[in-house]
């Protein structure tokens, strides 16, 4: 165990994930820490399925992920090539993939979890406070020994980062208490026979409650007949209490013509108190005014989703390879500015 970090990283989702690949591309010694038993993050993908029958497999998250930023594009393109990312729907011309709605092959954690290789990850660690100290930060998991770093960079959705600020009595600016997400109640329903949904197997228009439907079969990470249903965002935030069964109730009800005669064998629900940005920060990261260099990264800066999450954490790990090079340090991170998109 390295006993100073050049590099604590909180979250092993897209934003972690890239940050980290990127920082120990350049020689740093990174440890990432998540709360959660594996990396992802809301690129989640579940397993479960009535006794005597095969698992059916959900990807209950992130549906897809587009790829406009051509560096983007290259990292999705590797994945493709390495079996990990294959397109779903939407179309390809030649070498242009933006058009693509890319899925993992066996759901969506399948590119996180090829993003994770070869990166010290540290699961089922949740920090729940941060502390300045003239070694570097101290960063104290819920359980176990502290980490101790010179930088430090949070990827939690923005709200949980800010509540880790708060817990650590750190000064939080008021732009990132204004990044704010929507909720999304999500139901995952196994079958007993496929569904009536068309190929290639979503509804991007489905009756509200609804927003979304997919079709994991069809989609081909799934051998048994599964539904993904989801959730607007006012109805999430109205029902979020609701005992699941009524949750159920109210999603499968909305979905009913696309069940016709198979008949739901079991389900879960899943409660997303952040699911897309609504709100996002201006800048593609936050650097803020503490002791030591620490910055704020993921989906709720620029861009959001996978793919701002992605370009956040870059520009996020890229800050903090220039501010070491220059030797900055502490001084030059007095800034209570966040940095801009250069
Ligand atoms: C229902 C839903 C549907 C979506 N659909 C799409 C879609 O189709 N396409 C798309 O591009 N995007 C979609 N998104 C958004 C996309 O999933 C996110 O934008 C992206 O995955 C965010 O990545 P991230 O690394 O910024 O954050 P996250 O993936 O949230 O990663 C943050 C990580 O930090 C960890 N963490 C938090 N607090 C702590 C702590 N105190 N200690 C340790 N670890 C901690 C969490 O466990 C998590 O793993 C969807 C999201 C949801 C929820």
């Amino acid at each position: 165990m390295i006993s100073v970090y050049d590099c604590v990283i909180v979250g092993a989702g897209m934003a972690g994930l890239t940050a980290g690949r990127t920082l120990q591309a350049q020689g740093w010694s990174v440890v990432i820490l998540d709360k959660a038993r594996g990396p992802g993050g809301r690129m989640a993908t579940r397993r479960f399925g009535p006794e005597g029958l095969p698992p059916g497999v959900f990807d209950h998250g992130a549906q897809y992920v587009t790829a406009t930023d051509p560096h983007f594009a290259d990292w999705v393109a590797t994945a493709e090539q390495a079996g990990h990312l294959k397109i779903w729907c939407g179309e390809r011309a030649g070498e242009d993939v933006t058009k693509a709605r890319y899925c993992g092959t066996t759901g969506m954690t399948a590119f996180p979890k090829a993003l994770a290789a070869g990166l010290r990850i540290h699961y089922s660690q949740r920090v729940i406070q941060v502390l300045a100290t003239a070694q570097g930060w101290q960063v104290i998991p819920e359980a176990g020994e502290p980490y101790t770093s010179r930088f430090l960079l949070l990827t939690a959705p923005v709200p949980q980062s800010v509540a880790l600020l708060t817990a650590s009595g750190l000064a939080v600016p008021p732009d990132l208490t204004a990044v704010t997400y929507s909720r999304c109640l999500t139901v995952m329903a196994y079958l007993s026979s496929a569904s009536e949904i068309p190929a290639p197997g979503y509804v991007g228009d489905p009756p509200a409650p609804l927003v979304w439907i997919a079709d994991n079969q069809q989609k081909g990470v799934s051998s048994a007949p599964t539904l993904t249903l989801q959730a607007d965002p006012s109805f999430s935030l109205v029902h979020w209490d609701d005992i699941d069964d009524r949750i159920v109730e109210h999603l499968t009800q909305a979905a009913g013509r696309w069940l016709k005669d198979s008949c739901i064998l079991m389900t879960q629900v899943q409660r997303w108190r952040y699911s897309l940005v609504t709100q996002p920060h201006p800048a593609p990261f936050a650097a803020l005014a503490t002791p030591h260099p620490l910055v704020l990264a993921g989906d709720g800066f620029a861009a959001g989703r996978v793919e701002g999450a992605f370009q956040s954490g870059q520009a996020a790990a890229a800050y903090l390879v220039s501010t070491s090079r220059a030797g900055q340090g502490e001084s030059a991170l007095g800034q209570s500015e966040p940095p801009t998109r250069s």
